[in-house]
């Protein structure tokens, strides 16, 4: 019977007798056997390298022939992956942000980041997620899917919340921001936010790879923020309120509260007011018809019935969001009487704050701000009030939808 190489083996003459197993090699491999030429049968066996000449293992054998297998793996690849479009491109090269960050970016893009997903590919390894180990670890995983990292979109200053089902890849989503905003000025803070945010989430998940650092929402808001700031105030005039606006995350327990004014002219207009928990579900809201001079003061008076309706429900903790930068940096710097004509409404709302135990003010874009938008020109459409808890009104449930909410239920 043939139990071992040695018995294929003809020692007297050397060679191969592969009568006894012909029938089951193809006439391919058994060619390729008879052409493997056979030893004395003296010395000890021993291990070969076959990267190298000298059959000895090294560093640089083993890297080249990886490199090697995964440009093989990029050029098949290349037939099946998507496009990048031009414009993703330009996005990145004009994106204010640092030259390392950029080419961070760029690399996420052509999927030259080591995420385990990538690494597998090319070394047989486990794809999941090394932070969850739910998911495989892709970039649009890594940098926008992972729980812990959705926590730090929400809790950012961009008070984002990622729609897992609207992103088909990292690209796509960049792009979609870049052309989400209006106005150059709201784009460029977005973008340099947007980027290092990306940034310091990378490295807090390579922190906890290589040195098993837990992955702390927190912190990443507040270096990215924090960084972010620093950046922009070197290139563009920021008010000094501004980089004084919290940067910390949303807390459990407390509860945001977003306003908005849809404000027409005189006699036309609208509030609208959305409430989540500090994980983005919806809490209610309500939305209110609005006759107001101007549209800050419409603005101020959002944020006071926003200050009403958290009082009424009783909340104790809560932040207050809104894309009016006159009425939110007044608020955070306590001068009310910056405007005189919102002067009385910001010292009723400051007033009335009194009754919190724990409040702040945090502006955000008017791109972020869409559920409370779209309240307010509910407001403005209804006659009287409108106030909900569970269950919002079909027009928002869509824009509740495509922020990617977990709720309406
Ligand atoms: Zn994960």
């Amino acid at each position: 019977m043939i139990l071992l190489v040695n018995d294929l083996i003809n020692w007297g003459n050397r060679s191969w007798r592969l009568d006894e197993i012909t029938e089951y090699l193809q006439p391919e491999l058994k060619n390729r056997i008879l052409q493997i030429p056979i030893g004395r049968g003296v010395g000890r066996d021993k291990f070969i390298w076959p990267l190298t000449k000298n059959g000895a293992f090294t560093v640089k054998s083993a890297y080249h022939h990886l490199h090697l297998i995964s440009n093989t793996y990029d050029a098949n690849k290349s037939h099946s992956s998507h496009i990048i479009n031009k414009a993703t491109w330009k996005t990145i090269w004009k994106m204010p942000t640092l030259p390392k960050i950029r080419h961070f970016l760029w690399r996420a893009i052509n999927c030259a980041t080591p995420t385990f997903l990538n690494l597998s590919i090319k070394m047989k390894s486990n794809p999941k997620c090394p932070v969850c180990g739910g998911e495989d670890e892709s970039i649009e995983h890594a940098l926008l899917l992972c729980p812990w990292v959705k926590l730090v979109w929400f809790g950012s200053p961009l008070g984002m919340k990622i729609n897992m089902q609207a992103i088909t890849t990292f690209d796509c989503w960049l792009l979609h921001n870049y052309q989400s905003y209006k106005s150059k000025e709201d784009r460029d803070w977005a973008l340099t936010m947007i980027s290092f945010i990306c940034w310091f989430i990378w490295k807090a998940r390579c922190r906890f790879v290589y040195r098993a650092t837990p992955c702390s929402p927190e912190l990443v808001i507040s270096l990215s923020s924090y960084a972010a700031f620093e950046f922009l105030s070197t290139k563009i005039h920021i008010p000094a309120s501004m980089i004084t606006f919290s940067e910390s995350p949303t807390l459990p327990g407390t509860v945001v509260v977003c306003t908005d004014a849809c404000w027409v002219d005189e006699l036309k207009g609208g509030v609208g007011v959305v409430i989540f928990d500090h994980l983005g579900h919806h809490l209610g809201g309500l939305a209110v018809v609005l006759k107001a001079e101007n549209a800050e003061i419409a603005e101020a008076r959002a944020v006071l019935t926003g200050v009403d309706l958290a009082l009424q429900r009783g909340y104790k903790s809560v932040r207050f969001r809104s894309d009016s930068q006159n009425v939110i940096s007044e608020l955070q710097t306590n001068r009310t009487c910056i405007n005189w004509k919102t002067s009385i409404i910001m010292e009723e709302i400051t007033w009335r704050c009194r009754f919190f135990d724990r409040i702040d003010w945090e502006w955000i874009p008017r791109e972020a701000n869409r559920a409370a938008h779209e309240a307010a020109k509910l407001g403005f459409r209804t006659v009287g009030l409108r106030c909900w808890s569970e269950t919002p009104p079909p027009s928002l449930t869509m824009v509740l939808r495509n922020d990617g909410l977990p709720c309406p239920h």
